[in-house]
């Protein structure tokens, strides 16, 4: 059985992650709907091919001996705007930029994604992970994520119920992992020029005035972020990454208060904040920081970025386990002097072990 439509071979997958590592993938697949997704998909079964959903490469490490099997890119850019009582229904495809729909939406004056300016990426993966910044979650605005079944080509909408979001997780992530393509998002959002102003990063910005705009705040974290080399920015010498490395952990309260009886002493004040569910969210970088690792520590081409000490970087020609080797030294300093075990963001593709047996 053959492709439906041409197929790239043996394209090195450094060229297509935003880290730049990575060895070939096998076959690329650019499909630009739901069909074209669904006869590609067709003849990955026949063949008996691995399938790999990739977006736009930005949370995503790939193994030095690439991947043999078939990557598929979604790039169905649709974005319609529909009336919907007094909110809008934004309907996008997988495809569309992530910060393309950010600044589309606020242009148009509608509320509920501004905070989430300049993250990289595509639509389709923001549900997976449940994007989210400064005091905004994707899931807070998305009603439905369309999909496609990988064994069956059978299409879904699922609401966000359905989707169980939590803190950057959602069902795709566990219960349904590899097992649908996300072939578009569906938000609902409100008419509101004010933005959101909730973390004190921006209150800072905004310090002694009433309600920014929206396009005031979308400016305020775009600003931010290109501080913390958190934007793709050609010029950054730290752009090469998968931005933040590490999940931000969620302890049990007994477990955060010994984690600040073990750092505060030599270290300051513990940033420690209410999780959902009674738990409580420490800040990886502080206790990446507080474990000994600088930012700008190097392990060979792989480093700590120079702007953030939750991002990892590739300062020119890394391979994918010298990375592994810096995120792995990370992990079990942060473990032996925090008592915390970290939780690597990134999605790892062609490794032949599982993470925690990489990282450990
Ligand atoms: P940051 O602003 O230095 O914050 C570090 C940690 O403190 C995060 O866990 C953050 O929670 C938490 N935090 C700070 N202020 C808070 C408040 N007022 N209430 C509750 N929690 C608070 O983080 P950063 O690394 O520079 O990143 C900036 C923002 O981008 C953060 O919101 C971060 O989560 C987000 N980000 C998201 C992704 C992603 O979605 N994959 C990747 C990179 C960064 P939150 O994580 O809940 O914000």
């Amino acid at each position: 059985m053959d492709f439906p439509h041409p197929v790239e071979e043996r394209i090195t997958l450094a060229s297509l992650t935003t880290l730049e590592v990575g060895g070939p993938a096998r076959y690329l697949a650019r499909c630009g709907n739901a069909r074209e997704l669904v006869d590609t998909l067709a003849v990955a079964r026949d063949r008996g091919l691995g399938i790999f959903l990739l977006g736009g490469g930005s949370n995503l490490l790939a193994a030095d001996r690439g991947f043999d099997g078939l990557v598929v890119r979604i790039t169905d850019e649709t974005l319609a705007f529909e009336p919907a009582a007094d909110k809008v229904l934004v309907r996008a495809g997988a495809g569309v930029g992530w910060d393309r729909l950010v600044a589309r939406t606020v242009a148009a004056g509608l509320g509920g994604l501004e905070c989430l300016s300049g993250i990289p990426g595509r639509v389709g993966a923001a549900p997976i992970q449940n994007i989210g910044a400064y005091g905004q979650e994707v899931s807070e605005t998305i009603v439905a994520v369309r999909t496609i079944e990988l064994a069956t080509g059978k299409a879904r909408s699922l609401t966000a119920d359905e989707c169980g979001f939590g803190y950057r997780h959602s069902r795709f992530k566990s219960r349904w992992r590899d097992r649908d393509a996300v072939v578009g998002v569906d938000f609902l959002l409100e008419r509101r020029c004010r933005g959101a102003v909730r973390y004190p990063d921006l209150r800072r910005r905004f310090e002694g005035r009433e309600a920014p705009r929206l396009t005031e705040v979308r400016e305020a974290v775009l600003e931010i972020r290109r501080g913390k080399s958190m934007m793709l920015d050609p010029a950054d010498p730290n752009r090469r990454s998968a931005g933040s490395f590490f999940v931000n952990p969620t302890v049990t309260p007994e477990a955060a208060r010994e984690v600040r009886e073990r750092l505060e002493p030599s270290g300051g004040r513990m940033p420690a904040y209410p999780a959902a569910g009674g738990g409580v969210k420490l800040a990886a970088a502080w206790l990446i920081e507080r474990a000994g690792f600088h930012r700008g520590y190097r392990l060979g081409q792989a480093a700590i970025s120079t702007h953030h000490a939750l991002a990892l970087v590739n300062t020119g020609g890394a391979t994918a386990a010298e990375i592994v080797a810096l995120a792995s030294r990370i992990r079990r300093g942060v473990r032996d002097a925090c008592g915390v075990v970290l939780e690597p963001e990134p999605i790892f593709l062609g490794f032949d072990a599982a993470i925690d047996e990489l990282l450990d």
